[in-house]
């Protein structure tokens, strides 16, 4: 499908939103304006502005309670296919479950789906999910070996940041997922994911080259491949950081 293209406020927003998934806390907005989820000018006085609030998906994602527990993953698609626990069942196109393995050892977890997933139903289709695919090819892995699935199980409007009410809401979907596939990596790709997983307002530079836990299963952070479309130099870290996953994973299947 062909891509609109996209005017210079859209860009700016992007390359923004890229260098919070990149790790700065703070960008410095020129003049007296910002960007509005809608790519809009608003008046506003302060110079510094932060772009998105992680403190609230933390306090979000600690906040979920428990999901209600089920005997497979069909089962919970079938309970929640048409969940309406936050506003965004009313903009989205398809719930993006998740698709994989099963019983994959290795768990990638995005952020949330975007136009082409909200479409096809499906995580990681567009453009940066062909990248994923690449990666994984890289690391002698398919879709078939592993399970992708996102934060959020709808598009948030715009591609826009998850609000914390809708981690709030939306989160235990994945921990029941996680319950029920018992992976032995877990992969969280994005700030955003890493972010909300390990309840951190860590920037992501801090959060990579290092394995972190949650509920007992190791988890790594990565770039999004959707930061590496727009920063290829990225790669490279990424690379290792693929490298590193897959040496753990091998690892771990011995055991
Ligand atoms: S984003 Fe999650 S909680 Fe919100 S409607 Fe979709 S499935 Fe339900």
């Amino acid at each position: 499908m062909e891509e609109k293209p996209i005017n210079l406020q859209e860009m700016f927003r992007r390359a923004l939103r890229t260098q919070v998934e990149l790790g700065m806390g703070e960008v410095i907005i020129s003049k007296e304006e910002r960007f509005s989820e809608n790519s809009q000018l608003e008046e506003r006085p302060p110079l510094i502005e932060k772009l998105t609030e992680p403190g609230d998906l933390f306090g979000a994602a600690s906040k979920v309670v428990c999901a209600p527990q089920y005997d497979s993953l069909q089962a919970q698609y079938e309970a929640i296919c048409n969940c309406n626990l936050c506003p965004l069942w009313q903009t989205r196109t398809k719930l993006v479950f998740g698709i994989g393995n099963l019983h994959a050892g290795l768990m990638f977890i995005g952020e949330a789906p975007g136009r082409d997933e909200d479409l096809q139903g499906e995580p990681f289709v567009g453009r940066a999910g062909q990248l994923l695919d690449r990666i994984l090819v890289a690391i002698n892995l398919s879709r078939q070996d592993v399970y992708i699935a996102n934060i959020l199980k709808c598009r948030p409007p715009n591609n826009r940041d998850p609000l914390p009410g809708e981690v709030e809401k939306c989160l235990p979907h994945l921990q029941e997922q996680i319950r029920l596939i018992k992976p032995r990596l877990i992969c969280a790709l994005g700030r955003i994911s890493g972010q909300i997983l390990l309840k951190t307002n860590t920037p992501l530079g801090k959060l990579r080259e290092q394995w972190h836990e949650v509920e007992g299963i190791p988890l790594m952070v990565t770039y999004h491949p959707a930061a590496l479309l727009r920063f290829p130099a990225y790669k490279k870290e990424t690379w290792a950081d693929m490298q590193a996953l897959k040496e753990r994973y091998d690892e771990l299947r011995k055991t």
